[in-house]
């Protein structure tokens, strides 16, 4: 059986023609064995080739032999490209002096000195596996700390009880205590702090997804929080070691009490951590925080690899360099194909939006276009922001938008910007 998603594509975009071979026999077989495994794909993943044989620098390969430049990079958490050379022998050398040893080992207390010198407020740090472990931890420190239970939280943070998108299969009692409020208005933080007087522990929330702060937004956050005695902490599981060394904290001078990284810190290799002022991070002693693999030597070696070359590309200017232009090839694309779209996002997760539509129209032309640069050879994602690898380089910049160009005016032509 063939899969059609890149077929349909060039179906819809005949002057377009693909750069990839179209047979995707493997990647349906592997689709098409039943029943073992739980962890599925969602019917929207029946667009992509779910299956990768291996990943390289600035690339990923599907089981059929295709091609691609990923700017999804395991939802950001590969910065510095796949298998970076430095980072796969620090792994190996873990590896190889064996990576559960129950003791603590020497890499986990250099990671935490390294993060209390490159992340602001970073005086003490607790190192986990997945992002929603360290934002869960955040959020029940905080209640330690304060004696206080509703949390206000803004964004994405993981699968757990409190934050889950879905409300399946968790009870009304979890998310009580837990209110969501508008980003860029701090009238709706002000009122969800007045639905719970003196009693918010903390404000949870990314700085930023799409649209980027307001002036004066996260500086107002801050205060409010100082003022009514509620810690403020910056879930910057993906916003870390991408927009500056320091994470948002440096790039938007606004300092927070507790910061959940993960993702990009290791450069694919799980590990997650929470960090903030000692004085808070000392009453971790008091609440439960553990995990059998937290200790495991190769998560710390591939952060104090990560860091250490994220820390080279940071002083030469490396990741703004090449997110201008990513940036710029996607203006370029737009720009030339005449679509109605624009780019949105920090320069170093950009995305495109199609404005003044409906969420749907939106997306059903994002869904679009992500299948057939999948045709052209670049992954891509229709709901979620891309980011940048350090081992993009302009050849591979120059191809993302020849495709972009191709594939957005295709739409045009086709009449897919007409609503
Ligand atoms: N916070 C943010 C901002 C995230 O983007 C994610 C993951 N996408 C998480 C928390 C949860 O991380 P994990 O999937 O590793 O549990």
């Amino acid at each position: 059986m063939a899969l059609t998603a890149n077929a349909n594509e060039t179906e819809a975009f005949p002057q377009t023609a693909s750069l990839l071979k179209l047979a995707r026999e493997r990647d349906a077989a592997l689709r098409a064995r039943p029943g073992v495994l739980a962890n599925g794909y969602a019917e929207d993943d029946h667009a992509y080739p779910v299956f990768c044989e291996r990943a390289k620098g600035a690339y990923v390969w599907d089981v059929d032999g295709n091609r691609y430049i990923d700017l999804v990079l395991g939802f950001g958490s590969v910065v510095l490209g796949h298998n970076h050379r430095t980072v796969t022998a620090a792994v190996t050398r873990a590896l190889e002096q064996g990576v559960c040893p129950t003791l603590a080992c020497r890499e986990q207390i250099e990671l935490a000195e390294r993060l209390a010198e490159i992340i602001p407020n970073a005086e003490m740090s607790f190192f986990l596996k997945t992002g929603s472990d360290a934002t869960s931890l955040a959020v029940r420190l905080a209640r330690a700390i304060t004696g206080r239970s509703t949390v206000l939280r803004w964004g994405y943070h993981g699968w757990h009880d409190w934050c889950a998108p879905s409300p399946h299969g968790t009870v009304a009692g979890h998310r009580e205590k837990t209110r969501s409020f508008t980003y860029n208005s701090l009238t709706s933080l002000n009122d969800a702090f007045a639905a719970a007087p003196d009693d918010v522990a903390c404000v949870i929330m990314m700085p930023f997804e799409i649209d980027m702060p307001d002036a004066g937004f996260l500086e107002g956050v801050r205060a409010l929080c100082s003022e009514k005695g509620a810690l403020l902490v910056f879930d910057e599981v993906r916003s870390g070691f991408r927009v500056a060394l320091g994470g948002a904290q440096q790039a938007f001078g606004v300092d927070a009490d507790l910061i959940c990284m993960s993702k990009a810190i290791a450069n694919g290799h799980p590990l997650s951590v929470l960090s903030g002022r000692a004085d808070h991070m000392r009453h971790l002693a008091t609440v439960s925080a553990s995990s059998t693999f937290f200790r495991g030597r190769d998560g710390f070696a591939a952060g104090l690899a990560t860091i250490g070359e994220l820390t080279k590309a940071f002083e030469a200017g490396q990741p703004e360099r090449i997110s201008a232009l990513l940036c710029k090839a996607f203006d370029n694309a737009i720009a030339k194909s005449g679509a109605p779209m624009v780019r949105v996002g920090h320069d170093a997760a950009p995305f495109l939006s199609w404005p003044h539509v409906s969420p749907d129209l939106e997306v059903r032309a994002l869904r679009r276009f992500c299948a057939a640069m999948l045709g052209q050879g670049v992954l891509l994602h229709p709901t979620h922001h891309w980011f940048f690898s350090l081992a993009l380089d302009p050849e591979d910049i120059t191809q993302l938008e020849d495709a972009a160009v191709r594939v957005l005016a295709g739409m045009v032509s086709d009449g897919a910007f007409e609503d």
